[in-house]
């Protein structure tokens, strides 16, 4: 037989005395809890044997057996102190308040009901604190979690205004810096981009495509003879002249100082030609005088019809030369190129 069977033969003898204990066979239970602390001191773990000295008080207690008693839970006492267990503490605590109710001792009872007393107070005030704080703190998760899932849509929100505001932000500029800021109508960086486009989409569209190459009359004097706020001015109303001789496919760009590129998609040279002099008429009979009455103001215009063979670059040059025709035949203008 094992110490452990021992241990365990030790809990047979402690359960049967318990059992005579219940059924008031106060002598048998003794006996059989006697039995039972004989193997339990050697062989029983602290718990067992703080559980045998409680049932060993208890019968005891009951047999009037006080000083038994007082002695076998002191012990049971001094055991669970030292391991530390509150639900026994309590009991042994409880059964040395009976104790002293038993043999009449009511400081021993009023002694050991106050720290029964306190000590179940303090275990029901940590209970119920430990429920508090787990509730509170299943609360604060909680609400944690919740604050997570607002902030995480605010950010969301903030982070969408925010792309929203770059989109339009990048939407600005883009078309600022496409956009000549002194006329409002395309730049040449525009020009550059689009040109390829309309020439490509007209060459597979089997569309016609003309270009006419703008420039304003002895702009040079007009400045010198005006001022440079007055050439400005001449700048910007030719572009609305431009602007309004123009269908809405047609790209205007301002080319350089007072040099515009008109791109006509669909547009064939001779109908290209007459859109020009209308141009050409339209800037020199402008009512410029309201700017001062001394102001005259003519352009001339080379015209260009982009061919199966023209790149982009040479539909350009080809403008510029009938442009430079018609400046060499006098001004005021419209030469197509041949
Ligand atoms: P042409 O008939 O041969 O075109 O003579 P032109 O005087 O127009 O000759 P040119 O093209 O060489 O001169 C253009 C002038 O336009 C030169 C420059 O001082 C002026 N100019 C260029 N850009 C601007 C501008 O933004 N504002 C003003 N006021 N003048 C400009
Ligand atoms: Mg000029
Ligand atoms: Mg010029």
């Amino acid at each position: 037989i094992t110490s452990r069977h021992k241990a365990w033969l030790a809990d047979w003898y402690l359960y049967r005395g318990e059992a005579y204990f219940h059924l008031n066979a106060l002598v048998e239970a003794q006996a059989w809890l006697q039995s039972a602390w004989e193997l339990n001191q050697q062989y029983g773990y602290p718990w067992s044997q703080a559980i045998n000295l409680l049932a060993l008080g208890r019968t005891s207690t009951a047999l009037l057996r006080f000083s038994d008693a007082e002695h076998f839970l002191t012990l049971a006492h001094e055991k669970i102190a030292a391991f530390g267990s509150q639900t026994l503490m309590l009991r042994a605590l409880n059964q040395l308040a009976e104790l002293g109710r038993a043999k009449g001792d009511a400081k021993m009872e009023w002694e050991n009901r106050r720290l029964y007393n306190e000590m179940a107070i303090a275990d029901a005030e940590k209970l119920a604190k430990e429920k508090l704080t787990s509730s509170l703190d299943r609360r604060i998760r909680e609400l944690d979690t919740q604050l997570l899932v607002l902030q995480t849509r605010q950010e969301n929100l903030m982070l969408r205004q925010k792309s929203s505001a770059d989109s339009e932000l990048l939407q600005t500029l883009r078309a600022v810096s496409l956009q000549d800021p002194l006329t409002g109508v395309s730049n040449r960086r525009c020009l550059d981009d689009e040109m390829p486009v309309l020439f490509q989409r007209c060459g597979e569209d089997q569309r016609a495509l003309s270009l006419l190459m703008f420039d304003l009359d002895h702009f040079k004097n007009i400045n010198d003879q005006f001022g440079h706020p007055v050439g400005d001015e001449v700048i910007k109303i030719s572009a609305q002249l431009l602007l309004q001789s123009c269908r809405g496919g047609d790209l205007i760009a301002r080319f350089g100082g007072e040099e515009f590129v008109l791109l006509l998609p669909s547009a064939v040279s001779s109908v290209a030609v007459q859109i020009a002099e209308r141009i050409r008429d339209k800037v020199q009979h402008y009512a410029w005088s309201a700017i001062h009455p001394d102001l005259r103001v003519t352009c001339s215009i080379g015209v260009a019809e982009k061919t199966d063979e023209s790149s982009a670059n040479e539909l350009l040059a080809h403008a510029d030369q009938a442009l430079y025709q018609a400046k060499h035949q006098g001004r005021n203008r419209v030469e197509l190129f041949l």
